[in-house]
């Protein structure tokens, strides 16, 4: 599972400062889709080869009397939930009796914290650093986040424990220059794509694994009721996969003659055994589930209507790349008018993401449930479907003679051939002449096309620019 970082700190150290650092190239694509709402505590960051969630837990003031019982709920639960927390200070502000107060509620936590100061630039670092020993949380990190430095250095120390070929890779480079180099690779993320042979054996790998479909949505939506619907009752007991209450619960099944493997994010299998209590719905778990989904049911509950969580959700959906398929739940029992105007709802709100199917569905009656599969194959099958160089270049070609790309300094952009980079979610790099000039309406058009040309349905698609050949 993805490993999760907390940036935990007062007001005004720079979490924020460094959440966008870390997130930033993922964000300009959430823009893609104008009427998503993003949001701010959360995001997926990359460095190097390696993916992690991060989490804004806001401003925890600790200067409050109590910090334990005036800290947010959910900057304590996001704390609980983390496998890392960096704790921020400010190095220009000097210790603060709120950085006291929250080191000490870390202090009493088990989770692995690195102490990061912030904001040092233009400042005599190492004597300012040295009061925030007595916090007693060992080594200082320095970093400078609105300057961009330090914090590959301090990612790549914090992911050690999860991802092996850290320590070798980061060996020996704390050269600043060096620093910059690796954090170039958070910024350029998109960016990485496979060769075509590369992107060949992945499409093949993906065709032979299970579907791992994740079933997510707000707490209440339906999402016990229509696990439990799919599973059919006795199959709920039948296995017994390991797993931490943090963590989603993964349920090998088999549909259609295809292999699958459900992502329970409601914990009903807990459910039903040795813990009795109904989960606390958790956006961090819900947020790894997605990433380690092939497809994610998003649920959504007929009655309640869009709301910004439900955007949120699917915003991380898309930055993923994940291959999605709609549920619009508790269907039943609604007059010809309420269905009209929801569904009008679901037409204003989410227009933009076309490419997902959506279904009517009624978990608890089973209506409408069995062809959700229909979807999800359809949408794991656009999402993984190899492209040839010649096809994908083909396209290219026909898209340009219906629309050529506009003049740039006085030349025309060119696009030259396009060839796989990915799947799941489909990526196309395209090669050609000053293709950092085109503009994003072109951009947009060459995707459509894309989608329509190659009938990829039910994922997202990503066009990737390259300069030359
Ligand atoms: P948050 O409240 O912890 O999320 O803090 P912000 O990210 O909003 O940052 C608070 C202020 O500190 C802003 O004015 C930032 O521009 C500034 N800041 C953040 N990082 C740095 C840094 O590395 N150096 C300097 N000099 N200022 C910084
Ligand atoms: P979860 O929190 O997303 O797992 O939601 P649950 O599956 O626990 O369902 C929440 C509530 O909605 C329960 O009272 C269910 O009985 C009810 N519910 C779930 N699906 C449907 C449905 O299709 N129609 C109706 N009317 N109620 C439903």
């Amino acid at each position: 599972m993805m490993p999760v970082v907390a940036l935990v700190g007062r007001p005004n150290v720079g979490k924020s400062t460094l959440f966008n650092r870390l997130t930033r190239t993922r964000d300009a694509l959430v823009a893609d889709f104008p009427g998503l709402t993003r949001d701010r505590k959360y995001g997926r960051s990359k460095v190097g080869e390696h993916e992690f969630i991060v989490v804004d837990t806001g401003g925890i003031d600790g200067t409050e009397e109590g910090i334990e019982t005036k800290m947010a709920e959910q900057s304590l639960a996001a704390i609980d939930e983390a496998d890392v927390v960096l704790f921020l200070v400010d190095a220009r502000a000097g210790l603060t009796v709120a950085d006291e107060a929250i080191a000490q509620h870390l202090r009493s936590n088990e989770k692995p914290v690195f102490l990061v100061a912030n904001k040092t630039d233009g400042i005599d670092a190492d004597s300012a650093c040295g009061e925030f020993y007595a916090l007693g949380l060992g080594e200082i990190h320095q970093i400078a986040a609105a300057q961009n430095r330090g914090i590959s250095a301090l990612i790549y120390r914090a992911l050690e424990p999860f991802v092996e070929q850290f320590a070798d890779q980061h060996a020996g480079s704390d050269e600043a220059e060096e620093d910059e180099a690796l954090f170039e690779a958070v910024d350029a993320q998109e960016e990485q794509t496979f060769t075509e042979e590369d992107a060949e054996a992945q499409a093949k790998r993906l065709q032979d694994q299970p579907i791992k479909l994740a079933i997510v949505g707000r707490p209440n939506v339906g999402k016990s009721t229509l696990t439990n619907r799919i599973l059919g009752e006795e199959r709920v007991v039948v296995y017994d996969m390991p797993g931490t209450t943090r963590d989603s619960v993964f349920i090998p099944m088999e549909r259609d003659g295809r292999d699958y493997v459900l992502i329970d994010t409601a914990g009903v299998r807990r459910r039903g055994k040795v813990h009795e209590t109904v989960e606390k719905f958790s956006v961090i778990k819900t947020l790894k589930a997605i990433e380690e989904a092939n497809v994610v049911l998003l649920t959504i509950d007929a009655r309640e209507g869009i709301s910004d969580q439900d955007l949120s959700l699917l915003g991380f959906v898309l930055n993923a790349g994940r291959a999605l398929v709609l549920a619009v739940n508790k269907w039943d029992g609604l007059s010809n008018d309420v269905k009209e105007e929801i569904k009008r709802e679901l037409d204003r709100r989410l227009g933009f993401i076309d490419f997902a199917r959506v279904h009517f569905i009624s978990a608890l009656h089973g209506t409408g449930v069995g062809h959700l599969f229909e979807s999800v194959q359809e949408a794991y099958a656009s999402a993984t479907q190899r492209h040839s160089t010649s096809l994908l270049t083909k396209v290219m070609k026909m898209a340009v003679d219906d629309h050529q790309p506009p003049m740039s300094h006085g030349r025309r952009i060119k696009l030259k051939y396009a060839h796989p980079g990915g799947y799941n979610p489909p990526i196309v790099v395209v090669h050609g002449n000053q293709v950092k000039n085109l503009p994003d309406s072109y951009k947009r058009y060459l995707m459509n096309y894309y989608r329509k040309s190659l009938k990829i349905m039910g994922s997202p698609i990503r066009i990737q620019f390259q300069e030359g050949e």
